[in-house]
């Protein structure tokens, strides 16, 4: 090929002009960056926090309800089966906000 800068012949793998010395082609670079594949887009991080807050939400308002329905009911229900209540309700409560917690690290790992 030929040199832009000064027009003499150059080699093809050059890429600094032995004539003239100047640049005849962009350096390669050793290491381009990819891009990571883990990395999520920012429509997903919105959908997982917002999803995220729904369901962390929803489990917290069922723990609270499980607490006062356990409260309430001190003087109805025997407490073998408030302390059953309670475990039913606050199983699944806890779970949601354990799925909720993991949805905002998915969302917001990388920063
Ligand atoms: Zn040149």
């Amino acid at each position: 090929m030929f040199c832009l800068h000064c027009g003499k012949e150059i080699t093809d793998e050059a890429a600094v002009c032995v004539h003239c010395g100047r640049q005849v082609k962009p350096i390669q670079k050793t290491s381009t960056r990819q891009p990571d594949p883990e990395e999520s887009s920012t429509a997903t991080k919105v959908v997982l926090a917002s999803v995220g807050s729904v369901v962390g939400i929803l489990g917290l308002l069922i723990l609270i309800f499980a607490i006062q329905s356990f409260i309430a009911a001190a003087n109805e229900f025997d407490s073998d089966d408030r302390f059953a209540f309670l475990a039913m309700m606050a199983i699944p409560g806890i779970l949601l906000c354990a799925l909720s917690v993991s949805l905002f690290k998915r969302a917001f790992r990388r920063g």
